[in-house]
């Protein structure tokens, strides 16, 4: 499978089918935190990528293969919505299968007609917000050209007022920067002018693009200072927590579906367990044949190992 990846357990989608639809890091920002290292195709330009159809076959193999899906995600390496096709897919997959079809998307493109109405059949559309303020959207998301956040914000509550399925918006909070005393009110202000069915506190639990890029306060998802941010924005806020829940398993291919997964995101072992069905001692085994192969990389962060694709393309 090309485009298609899991299922993955996910921490807010519990096995979530992936479906990566533009090449490795082409994206509309660069955000500090971004788990998959920095952007190597800065765009704002939508254009067609010629798959349809083999992402279709695909969806359609997976479909037939997996015993659980709970949601077919539009996720992945980069910014979905740069695929200008991306409202033809999600109605090819409408019509086979009656699994919620979500988007995970930066939202920094939703001010765009044509995007508000390509996702407009998606039953869960989920954007981040990062920053309120031009100068913070700057400085932890690095966007394309002049893109401004007051667009973005404006883009966001427009589409909400139109569309008919959820948003849920998730926040990334760093420390030192989005979760300073300043900043707060203003994404107060935002949410209050988007808003969003749900929004999720997160911080940056996986290996960032840039060291300097820190979760906040305890390392942990129910850190104080995750809390005291959710209380300040009237405890309207889920805080993300890890995924639990047992499996036995689906992958049919394991080497393959644990570089897959690689590809989108830094993997645990435990990750890899779950998906693979086997205990963390026998993915350790399955990822050594993988490091020695030199498919994929492990980097230690926070005393946790992680593992990564390992890219042909250079990173700038
Ligand atoms: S975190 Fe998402 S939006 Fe930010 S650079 Fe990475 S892929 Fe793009």
């Amino acid at each position: 499978m090309h485009y298609v990846y899991g299922p993955v357990p996910s921490r807010r989608l519990g096995f979530s089918l992936g479906v990566d639809i533009v090449p490795y890091k082409t994206c509309i920002l660069d955000s500090i935190y971004c788990q998959l290292g920095r952007t190597l195709r800065k765009t704002i330009r939508r254009k067609s990528y010629p798959q349809i159809d083999a992402v279709c076959r695909e969806v359609r193999e997976a479909l037939g293969a997996y015993e659980r899906i709970d949601y077919i995600t539009f996720s992945g390496s980069g910014e979905p919505t740069l695929n200008s096709d991306i409202g033809v897919l999600i109605n090819e997959i409408k019509k086979m299968t009656s699994i919620p079809v979500v988007v995970v998307t930066n939202g920094t493109s939703l001010f765009r007609e044509e995007v508000q109405k390509d996702l407009e059949k998606a039953d869960i559309v989920m954007p981040s917000l990062d920053a309120a303020s031009q100068e913070m959207f700057e400085r932890i998301n690095r966007p394309y050209g002049s893109l401004k956040i007051g667009t973005v914000i404006d883009g966001l509550a427009t589409f909400k007022r139109r569309y008919q399925g959820k948003m849920w918006l998730e926040i990334m909070l760093v420390q030192g920067l989005n979760d300073s005393p300043n900043a707060l009110p203003s994404f107060k202000k935002a949410i209050s002018q988007i808003r969003p069915d749900k929004i999720y506190l997160n911080t940056v639990v996986r290996p960032p693009a840039e060291a300097y890029a820190k979760p906040l306060s305890g390392d942990n998802l129910s850190g104080d200072k995750m809390m005291s941010v959710r209380s300040y924005l009237d405890g309207q806020c889920d805080v993300i927590a890890e995924f639990h829940e047992h499996t036995d398993g689906q992958a049919k291919n394991v080497e393959e579906a644990i570089v897959e997964m690689a590809k989108r995101r830094p993997v645990t072992l435990r990750d890899i367990a779950r998906v693979v069905g086997a205990s963390e001692v026998n993915a350790e085994k399955l990822v050594s044949t993988l490091l020695e192969s030199g498919m994929l990389a492990e980097r230690l962060y926070k005393g946790e190992k992680y593992f990564s694709y390992l890219a042909k393309t250079p990173r700038t």
